[in-house]
């Protein structure tokens, strides 16, 4: 079966797009190296014709697929685990811009893009695409939208969904649904394309999107601020969007802990404050117009703030290369804690006003619980995304990973402290193969019930992305 699977679907790829040897840990192992899969073939098809093609035969057959981007997922959604996984559909190689058009702030791209390619291709037509994100020279398109990812620029533009016009997707039966007319306004009955945002690759293969493109930022600013406690950051970002508004492109909370991990597994990276604080704030202002005269406004009301006592310390950044250093340290801190230890991630939202209480009460459980557990917080605060980290570090530890049901555990300890907030256990990164058991546990029967419903609906044969979002038993 495997040798006639492998001849019929280099039919339809050709030899070129089909991964018989070499290495193919990059398509089975997550980039955390914790997934180790397997799969009866690997495809890397160029064109929505050959993934309908392959979708088609895998529906004749009956073989699961797991649709891939960059692999990237936080949460086990892009490799197979189990032993007889089926196809890995990799979207690398569609990954031509399709059309790009100013006046209509659109550009239209294959699943395959990376984020960084279409950054470069809408600042080429004085655009931007406002998502970003740490795996952003990797993360492709179809699995950005896939995931529903959010990251630093949710703030101001959304996350992924709000950046979507319309998607061109290979649906599990082989047909393709095509919407890449990029309407502004379209009420013609169910709007379709959502329920491939955020499906995880449970739904169907997105192929292709047409994206919403905003005005490119000419003025920016960006400072490195401690404050005293997470409740004193919420009362800054208030103030700032009293006088900035929309300028606010993004506000970042991070905790001492996750500071000094930076600090000490990345000696290049350095706080930018002379001592390292117990929580710190980094903050991008962006404006079209490059008048804007971020820069002094800023300072001015740091000053202020500086003054009244309600921010400790801060720097405003004096060139792009200070402010890149600001952000490096943000976007290095994944980077930083996988070298030194086993985090538990955890990835909460709250509603923004909630943020300070829950941090007290995930920080207070955990203490209690797991002594040796180090809490770590990173924040997208003005989202209310909180990605509280139980760090067991490698040096109290030692090398060894921390058995699997601590890991368990600690998820629904801070998990049910999440919803006594009013929260949610999956703010941006999705449920994947990791969080499948929490998503039974802690949604309601009746929300429950009507997701199992749609996927068998769209999905009746059960191939796509088993075991993500459901268990494999569900039926
Ligand atoms: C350093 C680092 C920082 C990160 N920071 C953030 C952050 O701030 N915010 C955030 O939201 N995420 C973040 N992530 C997570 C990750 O980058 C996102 O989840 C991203 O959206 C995944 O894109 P990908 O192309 O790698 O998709 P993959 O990991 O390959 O796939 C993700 C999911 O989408 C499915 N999928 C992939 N392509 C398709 C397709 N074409 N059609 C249908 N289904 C598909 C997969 O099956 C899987 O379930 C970060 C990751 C890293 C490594």
């Amino acid at each position: 079966m495997a040798d006639e699977l492998h001849r019929r679907l280099a039919e339809i790829v050709g030899p070129k797009g089909l991964v018989v040897d070499g290495d193919t840990s990059r398509y089975l192992i997550d980039w955390r190296d914790r997934i180790h899969g397997d799969a009866r073939a690997i495809v890397l098809p160029r064109s929505t014709e050959q993934v309908a093609a392959i979708v088609s035969l895998a529906a004749s057959e009956n073989v699961p697929i797991v649709p891939q981007g960059g692999n990237t997922s936080m949460s086990y959604g892009s490799v197979p685990h189990s032993g007889d996984s089926g196809i890995v559909v990799n979207l690398s190689r569609m990954n031509a811009i399709r059309e790009l058009d100013r006046e209509g702030s659109v550009v239209v791209a294959e699943a395959g893009t990376v984020l960084t390619s279409l950054h470069d291709a809408a600042e080429g037509i004085g655009r931007q695409f406002p998502l970003h994100l740490g795996a952003e020279g990797t993360a492709q398109i179809g699995g950005l939208i896939s995931s529903n990812a959010g990251g630093t620029g949710a703030l101001r533009y959304g996350p992924m969904r709000d950046l979507v016009f319309g998607l061109e997707v290979v649906m599990p039966d082989g047909k393709v649904l095509s919407d890449l007319s990029a309407l502004r306004k379209d009420n013609r009955g169910y709007n379709l394309n959502h329920f491939f945002i955020g499906a995880e690759g449970t739904l169907g293969i997105v192929t292709a999107a047409a994206l919403k493109l905003h005005p490119a930022l000419h003025a920016d600013a960006d400072a490195f601020v401690s404050v005293e406690r997470p409740e004193m950051a919420l009362e800054l970002l208030a103030r700032l969007q009293d006088r900035f508004d929309t300028a606010v492109q993004a506000f970042e909370l991070l905790s001492g802990s996750q500071i000094e991990i930076v600090g000490n597994m990345l000696p290049d990276i350095r706080c930018p404050l002379e001592t390292v604080p117990d929580w710190a704030v980094v903050i991008h202002l962006g404006d079209p117009d490059p008048e804007a005269r971020l820069r002094d406004r800023l300072e001015s009301l740091l000053e202020e703030e500086l003054t009244a006592g309600r921010v400790l310390d801060g720097v405003v950044a004096r060139s792009s290369t200070q402010a890149g250093e600001f952000w490096k340290l943000r976007h290095s801190v994944t980077e930083a804690n996988l070298k030194a230890g086993m985090g538990v991630t955890l990835d909460i939202s709250v509603r923004v006003s909630a943020v300070p209480a829950f941090l007290a009460t995930a920080s207070e459980a955990l203490r209690r619980e797991f002594p040796d557990a180090l809490p770590v917080v990173v924040s997208h605060l003005g989202d209310g995304n909180v990605h509280f980290i139980a760090m067991f570090l490698f040096d109290r530890d030692g090398p060894e990973r921390h058995p699997m049901e601590t890991a368990d555990a600690v998820q629904v300890l801070i998990n049910d402290v999440a919803i006594e907030h009013g929260g949610s256990f999956s703010a941006e990164h999705g449920i994947g193969r990791k969080l499948v058991g929490e998503l039974k546990r802690l949604s309601p029967p009746e929300r429950y019930d009507m997701m199992l419903r749609i996927k068998s609906l769209f999905d009746p044969k059960g191939i796509m992305n088993p075991e993500v979002l459901f268990p494999v038993d569900r039926r």
